[in-house]
């Protein structure tokens, strides 16, 4: 992390593509001046909004973000959920998700590798900064549900991404874990991850399950 508040998505794509994640809007604000930005309103679903240009003030409803157009900027918003950012290998087509429990469980992911024209062994993906499995408390029915929904291949990989909690009935989710197993499942292995945790680190990240009230992380990724 540099000191301007921005993290820059690390991973190996090609060189027109930008991505980072900013960790206050000051920063996001300095990045973006000379760029469109386009947001989206964010419903914990799986809609993929596909962005051919910047409409001022539409925020249509979606959880994902994919364009193939140079200069337009797609922006998610997270404070514990994980941002998941996609691009093919020859740098043509890019995404950004938001994905908690609900929108990965709802299939988000799936949905924007529906979008791209490249096969899943053609995208690279890198994981922004979550709630690690550290910090990230849920109830039985999230884990019932993942496993209800994983297939006899992903199963056991499923319910290894829960540890008991140490209250009864409550588990640590690994969300990185169980979006890793569901990009495998749906073709992506090229896949790298921050390992960061928001809650963990309250001098860089924000974090809903600590703070409440809090401030967001952008993650943009664009095509030059
Ligand atoms: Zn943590």
């Amino acid at each position: 992390m540099n000191n301007k508040g921005l993290i820059k998505a690390d991973w190996s794509v090609p060189a027109n593509i930008g991505a980072v994640v900013a960790t206050n809007q000051r920063a996001a604000n300095e990045l973006l001046q000379q760029k469109n930005v386009q947001w989206v309103q964010q419903v914990h679903g799986k809609n993929v909004y596909k962005l051919d240009s910047v409409v001022e003030n539409l925020k249509p409803k979606a959880d994902a973000i994919y364009t193939q157009v140079p200069n337009m900027v797609c922006g998610i918003h997270t404070a514990d959920c994980l941002p998941v950012f996609f691009s093919d290998q020859k740098g043509c087509e890019i995404a950004v998700a938001h994905a908690g429990w609900r929108g990965l469980a709802a299939g988000v992911l799936e949905n924007t590798l529906e979008c791209f024209k490249a096969q899943g062994d053609q995208i690279t993906v890198w994981f922004g900064p979550a709630i690690g499995p550290c910090h990230f408390e849920v109830g039985e029915e999230v884990r019932d549900l993942y496993l209800q929904q994983a297939s006899s291949s992903t199963k056991a990989s499923t319910a290894s991404a829960f540890i008991p909690g140490i209250k009864s009935g409550k588990w640590m989710a690994d969300l990185y874990k169980l979006a890793q197993i569901r990009l495998n499942h749906a073709g992506v292995f090229n896949i790298s991850s921050s390992g960061l945790c928001t809650y963990c680190d309250s001098q860089n990240f924000y974090s809903y399950r600590r703070d409440k009230e809090t401030g967001r992380l952008s993650s943009l990724i664009w095509l030059n």
